[in-house]
């Protein structure tokens, strides 16, 4: 069966969001004297609105929320929905064995 091709911003998403999830790379912040993460101007979108502010109960809250697929795909302008099947696919796992090979 031939595998479904992906724009590139979808492909880019799904493999910033494995490896987010794999905890390799981590979302653009900083924490604050609290403890409490923050994310940067770049990293923050509209989704980012809904998640509560972070407390020192729940210092990662944002970082939590910026680790998640909706986040990854409006950082990427991709639609969640396709960067959901990409990861399901294995897709991205060609970014993968380009940057192997770059090495
Ligand atoms: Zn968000």
């Amino acid at each position: 069966m031939k595998k479904k091709e992906y724009p590139e911003t979808v492909l880019l998403a799904a493999y910033e969001y494995i490896r987010r999830q794999k905890r390799e790379v981590h979302p653009a912040g900083k924490f604050d004297r609290g403890g409490r993460w923050y994310p940067s101007e770049a990293e923050e979108q509209p989704c980012c609105s809904s998640i509560r502010n972070p407390s020192r109960a729940w210092p990662y809250s944002l970082m939590t929320h910026c680790r998640t697929l909706p986040h990854v795909a409006a950082l990427y302008g991709a639609d969640p929905k396709e960067v959901r099947r990409a990861v399901k696919d294995g897709a991205w796992e060609v970014l993968r064995a380009q940057e192997v090979l770059k090495k």
